[in-house]
């Protein structure tokens, strides 16, 4: 609890108090042999008022603030007018006092209210302490000695020190030290990282054992810790439908339940069918009952403790709509490179043309991809073991999907699939191989190929059966590689569907079919790296980037970002989703449920003040209480 709700807290204890004295003098009679039958109702009417306007006098501002601002109909204005009407019987002494109720409405209203900002306040801040990943600091080293700046403040290219126990400020690479890194942060997996001199490290894990030396590769705005923040900072204001409704809901309905009260009011009364007293505290009871708070304030707690606990396995969903629109995800497309392979292929074998050394071959291809970032160039460069000048390279072309070419050495050298080679009119031949194939021409020459191989993810086919099993009808895989690679990945994964030797833009089209093939409320989600596939990843209902550690594309192009490339987040991310959607079904049929029902009790004079309060509170605090069950996920 802060501050403010501490002071709050004492000022509702504090008018309990005061009401449970005053109930107690009021109830055993005493008032009564004061001052009197009549006179009693006077005096109760005064005492109340004490722990009234304690309890109370912030909501009567605010509904009174906002009456004259023109926006009278919120829950402070219903709470205001059914508790100054409870009070205002005083004006009927014959009949039985309400200034009980009134003063019970106000109090448990606001025990309610409070019960709320800390519940709002919890959630936000175990998102917070889950992200806890800002770093407050940098250490430079100035002069010999360690000097802490703001992040803001580290140029890239700097040099900064993280000692054990710390965050990793900003996004580099290692140039002296070892340590072992906590990424649990970020991607909730808890086996940490080895890193030395020369690895990458992202900024907000946690150094855990040696000082390492980072040489900062990005300014501290552009590093995936600054980017992550940003991202669920702004997740709130993408709303989903269901939230939109409930707000659009409120809009009417507590205009609706005005008028409704005034018309119990006055009405029968006027029509001559009971007493004016009695109809009068019937509508004020209908008031106090008519309150959405629970409805107002549960649903987007759901949701955001949804995100939150998302976050928590290291899933990042950028809006409630996306949270909403995966629990109903029927198809999940998949692209192969990097998403259910592991895009680290090693090189089977080398064939060179009669005449040509082998290792010319693989050098010709890693001085072409020495630029490129895409899962082949990173493994051909990883399998030449010598070292790339690259001021021997230039006039550097990716054709995505097909392969590159780069002049080497003033030889154009062209490495990529048969598509390239057709292309620029380049004579190759098939491989007796299975495996994703690599021509290398220079100069229009064939040199020979390359085979290379990719290993299918560990947890790729168990994802692949978790999918079916949650209930997705089809799970597909596009591939710009060859059919009988894909074929046979798509064998082992159990896989509904295949669609090999596409370009990026086939693929664009090939998901455009399958989402003509949706039906009513099924949604698509594209699961791909952003490497290639960006275009994809905006055309989907739902796109999911994997392995965001690194890669900007797929933080910017994806709706939800898995922070590693583990497929089995999906599953997991699915799971959130379906449980906050079942979370905010249960608290929208709930509250709604006892509201009408109380609603109906009311209006036909069943249901007294007390009911009526106990009902709203309660329902409020069970329907928060069922919406932070949204932030529990297993890890
Ligand atoms: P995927 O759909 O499996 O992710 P891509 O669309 O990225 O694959 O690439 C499809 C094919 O294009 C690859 O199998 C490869 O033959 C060729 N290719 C793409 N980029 C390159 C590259 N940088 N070097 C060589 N070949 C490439
Ligand atoms: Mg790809």
């Amino acid at each position: 609890m802060n501050k403010k709700q501490r002071k709050w807290r004492n000022r509702i204890l504090i008018a309990l108090g005061i009401f449970a004295v005053i109930m107690l003098v009021d109830e055993t009679g005493l008032l009564a042999a004061a001052f009197g039958d009549t006179g009693s109702v006077f005096a109760s009417f005064a005492l109340y008022l004490i722990p009234y306007l304690i309890a109370g006098h912030d909501v009567l501002q605010k509904a009174w603030r906002n009456i004259r601002r023109g926006q009278a109909f919120d829950e402070s204005f219903l709470m205001a007018v059914a508790t100054v009407g409870a009070f205002a019987m005083v004006a009927f002494p014959d009949t039985d006092p309400h200034m009980a109720e009134g003063a019970a409405v106000m109090l448990f209203y606001q025990v309610g209210e409070l019960f709320q900002s800390y519940a709002v306040g919890k959630s936000r801040k175990s998102i917070a302490d889950m992200m806890d990943i800002a770093p407050d600091y940098a250490n430079i080293e100035r002069d010999g000695a360690l000097v802490e700046v703001d992040p803001e403040e580290v140029a890239v290219g700097d040099v900064i020190v993280v000692k054990p126990g710390e965050r990793v400020p900003i996004d580099g690479k290692v140039v002296e030290g070892s340590s072992q890194l906590d990424t649990a942060a970020l991607t909730g997996e808890s086996v940490p990282r080895h890193v030395e001199a020369g690895a990458d490290v992202i900024s907000g894990c946690i150094n855990m054992t040696g000082i390492l030396r980072v040489k900062t590769t990005k300014p501290f705005g552009e590093s995936t810790v600054s980017r992550i923040l940003e991202l669920v900072e702004n997740a709130s204001e993408k709303k989903a439908r269901t939230e939109n409704f409930i707000t659009r809901f409120a809009r009417w309905y507590t205009p609706a339940v005005t008028v409704s009260a005034v018309l119990i009011a006055i009405v029968p009364p006027a029509l001559g069918m009971g007493a004016w007293p009695d109809w009068i505290l019937r509508g004020l009871t209908f008031l106090v009952v008519s309150c959405p708070c629970a409805l107002v304030i549960s649903v987007p707690l759901s949701f955001f403790g949804g995100i939150g606990g998302a976050s928590r396995l290291g899933i990042l969903v950028k809006g409630s709509n996306y949270l909403e629109q995966l629990a109903h995800v029927d198809t999940v497309v998949f692209d192969k490179t990097g998403t259910l392979t592991s895009g680290t292929f090693s090189v089977v074998a080398v064939h060179p043309e009669k005449g040509v050394d082998a290792d010319y071959v693989l050098s010709c291809a890693a001085y072409a991809e020495a630029f490129s970032d895409h899962p082949i160039a990173v493994s051909i460069k990883q399998a030449y073991a010598g070292e790339i000048d690259r001021t021997r390279i230039k006039d550097v072309c990716e054709e995505s999907g097909h392969g590159v070419t780069a002049t080497v050495d003033e030889r154009v050298v062209m490495v990529g699939n048969d598509k390239l080679m057709a292309e620029h009119g380049s004579p190759w031949h098939e491989c007796e191989l299975t495996g994703t194939i690599l021509h290398v021409a220079v100069d229009g020459r064939y040199a020979g190929h390359i085979v290379i191989a990719d290993v299918v993810k560990d947890d790729a086919a168990q994802t692949i059966a978790d999918l079916h099993a949650e209930g997705v009808q089809k799970c597909v895989m596009l591939t710009g590689d060859r059919r009988d690679v894909a074929e046979a990945v798509a064998a082992k994964l159990g896989l509904d569907e295949v669609h090999a030797q596409l370009l990026p833009a086939d693929k664009v089209s090939a998901v455009e079919r399958l989402l003509d093939l949706e039906q009513g409320d099924g949604k698509l989600a594209f699961v791909g790296d952003g490497i290639n596939d960006a275009p994809v990843l905006m055309r989907a209902d739902v796109g999911i980037a994997m392995g965001a550690m690194g890669s900007d594309a797929a933080i910017e192009a994806a709706d939800i970002v898995l922070m590693d490339d583990r497929p089995s987040n999906i599953a997991r991310a699915m799971r959130v989703a379906r449980k906050t959607m079942r979370i905010v079904w249960q608290n929208i049929v709930f509250a709604l449920g006892v509201k009408i029902l109380i609603l109906a009790l009311a209006a036909m004079g069943v249901a007294n003040m007390w009911l009526a309060v106990f009902g709203d509170v309660g329902v409020a605090i069970i329907a928060i209480m069922n919406a932070m069950r949204a932030m529990r996920v297993e890890r």
